[in-house]
């Protein structure tokens, strides 16, 4: 591969002239040789920001990131996607017990670049975007960049940081983030309990359950929207009605409440007697927990939550909110009448399911 590494936008040799800019790098599908060499051709005359690449499952308009030392290119944006995400920072300032994406401590500040990067590259600018870590506000620096980079070239974009929301209380990051305050962001925050030791537990931190409501208290007199998030595993599970409660009577300013299913995936599966639950069985309990929002007039949905394990009741609620390259459905779902709104399992759904599915022979909600 004549490219060097760094991040580049996938293009096809046919229309490569129509899209080319010369503060952008493309790598040129070229599989045949006669294309390679057309590609190597228009290297030599001077157009040095393309090369050609031969790679299976590479898109047009994809944005990837090539390592030239491991011959490996990454897709970080796939245009065909439903769901994109921007990745921060891989350290974080918690340790919950159902973290998908185990934290790590090594400093990682070029992935503020790299996603500055693929904002650049991205061709058809998303209707949203995720960012999320690790912690993005150990980044704050690097998060307001992003989030300035997004503002100039995707101005339509709505941006959805997923944050514990622990430092959105201190100074200067408070100074950083909202002087002025974004207009396009909607802050993810999870909340696990509605008494300190209940949330502290859950992420492993002490003292997190007050910075987090300090954050929160932040993100509404910076009038923010705010959606809070609900892990489903049993020591949440055991005081939902409690967390519901205290949410409707102390945080009644939230947009919505993500109620989710665990991903059976990193630290989950090292506490799997703690996270792992069938919701079937927490039926009750759920629709119990949506009657108190309902009370409270709490917007709330159901996130990672196959249809079979919900009780037809709440099925209106459910979204189908598993990203594309996590997302799949189990030989079962094949005949089941409601495949096409149910989100179906995470990718990894063989550690284990939400429930034991049951294809649906027809609706009856
Ligand atoms: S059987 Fe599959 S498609 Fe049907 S509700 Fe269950 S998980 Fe969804």
């Amino acid at each position: 591969m004549s490219a060097a590494s760094g991040v580049y936008r996938i293009a096809e040799l046919a229309t490569l002239a129509l899209q080319w800019q010369e503060d952008l790098q493309y790598l040129v599908l070229a599989a045949e040789p006669e294309s390679i060499a057309q590609v190597e051709q228009w290297r030599l005359k001077g157009l040095r920001n393309i090369a050609p690449v031969n790679a299976v499952g590479l898109e047009e308009g994809d944005v990837v990131a090539c390592d030239v030392e491991r011959g490996k290119v990454t897709v970080l944006f796939r245009e065909s996607d439903v769901h994109h995400s921007l990745f921060l920072t891989n350290r974080c300032n918690s340790y919950c017990l159902m973290c998908s994406q185990p934290p790590t401590r090594q400093d990682d500040s070029w992935l503020v670049d790299q996603a500055i990067a693929v904002v650049r590259h991205v061709r058809v600018a998303p209707a949203v975007v995720g960012i999320s870590g690790g912690e993005p506000l150990l980044a704050a620096t690097g998060l307001n960049r992003l989030l300035a980079t997004i503002n100039d070239f995707w101005p339509g974009t709505d941006v959805e940081v997923l944050t514990n929301g622990r430092l959105l209380n201190d100074g200067r990051i408070k100074e950083e983030l909202f002087s002025p305050p974004p207009l396009n962001v909607r802050w993810l925050v999870p909340l696990y309990g509605h008494a300190d030791f209940l949330h502290d537990f859950v992420v492993q931190s002490a003292g997190a359950f007050d910075q987090t409501l300090d954050g929160l208290l932040t993100l509404q007199a910076m009038r923010q929207p705010i959606q809070l998030r609900i892990v489903l595993i049993e020591p949440v599970i055991e005081v939902l009605d409690e967390l519901c409660r205290f949410i409707g009577q102390n945080l009644p300013f939230v947009e919505c409440v993500a109620l989710m299913a665990c991903e059976p995936t990193g630290f989950a599966l090292a506490n799997r007697d703690l996270c792992e639950l069938d919701l079937w069985d927490a039926g009750p309990i759920l629709e119990r927990a949506s009657r108190v929002l309902d009370r409270y007039q709490v917007r709330h949905v159901f996130m990672n939550a196959p249809l079979c394990a919900l009780p037809p009741r709440l099925w209106t609620r459910a979204t189908r909110s598993i990203s594309d390259w996590k997302n799949t459905y189990a030989d079962a779902c094949t005949t089941c009448s409601v495949k096409d709104r149910c989100c179906g399992l995470f990718a990894w759904h063989e550690n284990w399911k939400p429930t034991k599915l049951k294809p649906i022979e027809e609706a009856t909600e």
